[in-house]
């Protein structure tokens, strides 16, 4: 099986199209959804109906889409994210907002190589920043492949017999993991809409179980149409400054 593996569109419609444009010529089966759809970005409406269309075989909420749909409040949230996310709340519909309140919690088992989560496979909110929060997660995690999203950063830990390193040490994009059946593997596939990890390219991952390999990619979109989406709709200008940042 090929997975298509996203994470992190955060409304971004251009990026999310120039993904699934990638995606499709590289070829996969089904698709997997990290959460986090909306928030941000200026198209959440957009973004949950072309969700919707790719039937995804896994698809789990992140924390914006629980607060954008009303199932949580934004507490917690910086100023910016706050106003963004009030934004989301009232701009999308009641179908769409309705279906990202009903969005399963992670962590979801997908087969038996793979399991999905938001943030980590203890906590859907938890953040995997650090060499001690995914070992953290490693041991949590039922499958030997565990993919996470929720930091923005693209990004694959393993664990061996007598090893705990990067398999994403590489600068190189794309970049294969081969995935060994003595390890497990812990891979943030990177954010569609705004990725944090200097690359403002979007990021996403396709896993291929039979040839047991992970590979990571990124790919350019028009990163000022959605920039000028997001001062259209009145949103933070810092949102669409950071897209060009990758920060
Ligand atoms: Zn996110």
């Amino acid at each position: 099986m090929r997975y298509l593996v996203i994470s992190d569109i955060h409304a971004n419609l251009e990026a999310f199209d120039a993904v699934m444009a990638e995606a499709k010529s590289i070829g996969f089966e089904k698709v997997l959804l990290l959460g986090d759809l909306v928030g941000y970005g200026a198209d959440p409406n957009a973004i949950c109906e072309r969700v919707r269309e790719l039937n995804a075989e896994g698809l789990i909420r992140g924390n914006h889409d629980k607060v954008g749909s009303g199932v949580e409040s934004p507490e917690g949230f910086n100023a910016v994210a706050r106003n963004a996310i009030r934004w989301t709340y009232e701009t999308l519909n009641k179908e769409n907002r309705e279906w990202l309140a009903a969005l399963p919690a992670g962590p979801l088992i997908v087969d038996d190589m793979i399991e999905i989560c938001h943030g980590t496979p203890f906590d859907e909110d938890a953040y995997v920043f650090d060499d001690l929060d995914a070992l953290r997660a490693m041991h949590a995690a039922r499958r030997p492949l565990c993919l996470f999203g929720h930091t923005h950063v693209q990004v694959g830990h393993y664990l061996s017999r007598d090893q705990f390193g990067l398999a994403t040490a590489d600068d190189h994009r794309p970049l294969g993991i081969p995935l060994d059946d003595a390890n497990r593997y812990l891979v943030n596939p990177g954010s569609v809409g705004q990725p944090r990890d200097g690359d403002p390219r979007a990021g996403f991952g396709i896993v291929d179980t039979a040839a047991k390999e992970m590979t990571i990619f990124r790919v350019e979109y028009p990163i000022s149409k959605a920039q000028a989406r997001i001062l259209e709709e009145g949103l933070p200008d810092v949102l669409a400054q950071r897209l060009a940042l990758g920060r």
